[in-house]
């Protein structure tokens, strides 16, 4: 109920959508097109925050654009398939598409990160039927198992289909467990022609994480072991060339990191 009540909050506590914050961004990876579609940009209440000295969260939260993400998912055109990787909290998600002349009824996989409402709300319209009728859903088997009776996944029935750890979806496409913000929260390595993107779900929520990774929003089942997710990716991201996509990355949503003297740098694709 906790978890319930904290992803509602999380919903309410941000901006309202304005027009101008919800856009769409692409980026060629090899013979992938991805696209980030934003819902809207997101300002997290600051009292959802958390770190060990609660002085110097207070002094990190004042800093301009601390508490700054968005809300959104990617659209991946691989050349062959057309995919979703979660489908916001609404039918906004539609619209985005629409808005790129891809039509719903022709996405084939939805890869979901995990059930939270503002990732699996978008399954469905405000009446109840699918947005995405000719698609499979996919939900690694930690995310299903720890939520078997999620109403937007019920409504696909046969057609919600489960992936293992490290398992590869399709071609191009692998998930990674990433435990912690969630029981089954997963992120998906992508690679085409040489080059890799992680989609990476909700490892980041605002932008002072990539400073203080150790800060957290109180939307984390186990925000421990969200924690140690955080610093290996990071981590990794940043010792390699690949592009990180986040659902609640500010716009565009995509970008490199890099390590600093503290933390990270965020440095959005052009
Ligand atoms: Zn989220």
């Amino acid at each position: 109920m906790y978890k319930f009540l904290a992803v509602l909050f999380g919903v309410f506590m941000i901006m309202p959508a304005h027009a101008e914050d919800s856009k769409t961004h692409s980026y060629k990876l090899g013979a992938f097109e991805v696209t980030s579609l934003i819902n809207q940009k997101a300002e997290h209440d600051k009292s959802l925050f958390h770190y060990g000295d609660s002085e110097k969260l207070k002094e990190l939260l004042s800093e301009n654009d601390a508490n700054l993400g968005s809300m959104g998912e990617f659209y991946v055109d691989t050349g062959s398939r057309k995919i979703l990787f979660d489908t916001g909290l609404s039918s906004k998600t539609s619209e985005l598409l629409e808005s790129i002349n891809v039509q719903p009824k022709d996405i084939d996989m939805v890869i979901i990160t995990h059930t939270h409402g503002d990732h699996v709300g978008g399954l469905l319209d405000s009446a109840g039927r699918q947005n995405f009728p000719n698609a499979v859903i996919y939900v690694s088997e930690e995310e299903l198992a720890a939520n078997p009776d999620n109403p937007k996944l019920a409504a696909y029935g046969e057609k919600v289909k489960t992936f293992g750890r490290f398992e590869k979806i399709i071609e191009g496409i692998v998930s990674e467990p990433a435990f912690g913000h969630t029981l089954g929260h997963t992120v998906f390595w992508l690679e085409s022609e040489g080059r890799k993107m992680l989609i990476w779900g909700d490892v980041i929520h605002a932008q002072i994480q990539f400073m203080y990774p150790e800060i957290y929003l109180r939307y984390d089942t186990n925000h421990l072991d969200a924690l140690d997710v955080r610093n290996d990716l990071l981590k990794r991201v940043a010792d390699e060339d690949v592009v990180v996509g986040g659902m609640h990355l500010a716009a565009p949503a995509m970008g490199r990191v890099y390590k600093e003297d503290i933390g990270y740098r965020f440095e959005p694709i052009k």
